[in-house]
């Protein structure tokens, strides 16, 4: 790995973690659970090493979006409740129960298909209910004509036999949007999945447990939708707009070298397909990173990265493995000399932005061969590379 290490990187700050799931802590106060989405290999910081941390500072919940995923948790000492966001085949519900994995149950066949298999092993799965208020995705259908309905098939889910029905949540469609139009679907959600629940709660004759629905946007825009539990996951790791109002850290920071110093005179084309070409003598230095590594090649000739003299601007298509940038009048910038791709010197939130994308994207599209090097009391910790052998 040592020989990757000085290509391109991504520096893992578990301090920065530290610091969002304290404000985040303090933000929604003690009686409130917090859960901490670890998906996506938490969203590309590492889950095991994200847990750790996270089960270590007390949080009361982890979710992520598989079987897989949940495994890999209790594969390396994490034993804190964990929660699957997603469907789980029947034929591995043995699997959850043994390995104390919450599920979660989106509509009657699955309940149905859970209940039985949960029989057959003879101990309870533990579940939280889906409910759809407007997203639109998984969950029982509750909304207008719907609510009938949606309300019995989720009371005659608590109700079977093996599955013990410890929560219930939805998800916004809309709670990081702050125009009028989407604040009101969120209000209308909210209200939505409240009403739900009431009338749920009243059937069965008892409460659930854990409610919960908070998103990041819900976090930071909607108290009143903090209910048992918020469930963020990009601002624990500290992107976006409301990252930066609420004065959390961003997690990663990527980082890569130049590789090689070119000097071409005006009128050289570079890269592939010629689209940038030069207009005067332009040094150039070339970046062992492209978009095998994550950089995404619609960035071409758009975004700037962070060198010790300031902003270089990308140039010529990004490639597979390497991408070019102009030092014409970055002097001090050598052949060694580290970039920072995004992180506290260069916003994740503008490079997604000039993507066309969101944060999340950037930061789950680093790849296995990008090392990651963790990070706490400002000392490297751990360095962990995903290839094999
Ligand atoms: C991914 C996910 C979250 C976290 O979303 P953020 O926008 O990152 O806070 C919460 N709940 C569910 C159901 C999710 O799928």
């Amino acid at each position: 790995m040592n020989s990757t290490l000085r290509r391109t990187w991504a520096e893992i700050d578990l301090d920065a973690l530290k610091h969002n799931y304290t404000q985040l802590r303090k933000r929604v106060g003690s009686d409130v659970k917090f859960l901490g989405v670890v998906k996506a290999d938490a969203y590309g910081h590492g889950s095991v090493q994200v847990s750790r941390v996270l089960q270590q500072l007390g949080a009361d919940y982890l979710a992520v979006s598989s079987l897989d995923e949940a495994m890999e948790l209790r594969a390396n000492g994490i034993a804190m409740p964990v929660m699957i966001l997603g469907h789980t085949p029947r034929e591995e519900v043995s699997k959850l129960i043994e390995n104390d994995i919450t599920q979660t149950v989106t509509c009657m066949a699955k309940a149905v298909e859970y209940s039985e298999e949960a029989e057959k092993v003879g101990k309870n799965l533990r579940i939280h209910i889906k409910v759809d208020t407007g997203m639109s995705r998984l969950g029982y259908l509750c909304d207008d004509d719907f609510f009938g309905t949606g309300v019995d098939g989720i009371v005659d889910a608590c109700r079977m036999p093996g599955l013990e029905a410890e929560g219930i949540f939805t998800h916004f469609a809309m709670s990081d949007e702050e125009d009028e139009g989407s604040a009101e679907y969120t209000r209308h959600q909210l209200m939505l999945f409240k009403d739900v629940i009431d009338a749920v709660e009243a059937k069965l004759g008892r409460r659930f447990d854990i409610r919960h629905c908070a998103n990041t946007g819900a976090v930071a825009n909607y108290p009143d939708a903090w209910m048992d539990m918020v469930r963020p996951g990009l601002l624990l790791y500290g992107y976006g707009d409301y990252a930066e109002k609420l004065g959390l850290k961003p997690v990663m920071t990527m980082k890569t070298t130049v590789s090689t110093i070119k000097i071409y005179p005006a009128g050289t084309r570079i890269s592939y397909g010629g689209i940038y070409e030069t207009s005067h003598t332009t040094r150039v230095g070339v970046l062992p990173y492209g978009y095998a590594d994550g950089f995404l090649r619609c960035l071409s000739n758009k975004v700037k990265l962070m060198t010790s003299e300031g902003p270089a601007q990308q140039v010529g298509r990004i490639c597979m493995d390497m991408s070019m940038i102009d030092i014409t009048d970055k002097m001090t910038v050598e052949v060694g000399s580290e970039i920072e791709i995004f992180g506290p010197g260069n916003s994740i939130n503008q490079v997604a932005k000039l993507a066309d994308t969101i944060p999340y994207e950037l930061t789950c599209a680093v790849s296995k061969r990008v090392p990651r090097i963790y990070f706490e009391d400002g000392v490297a910790v751990e360095k962990e590379l995903m290839l094999r052998g």
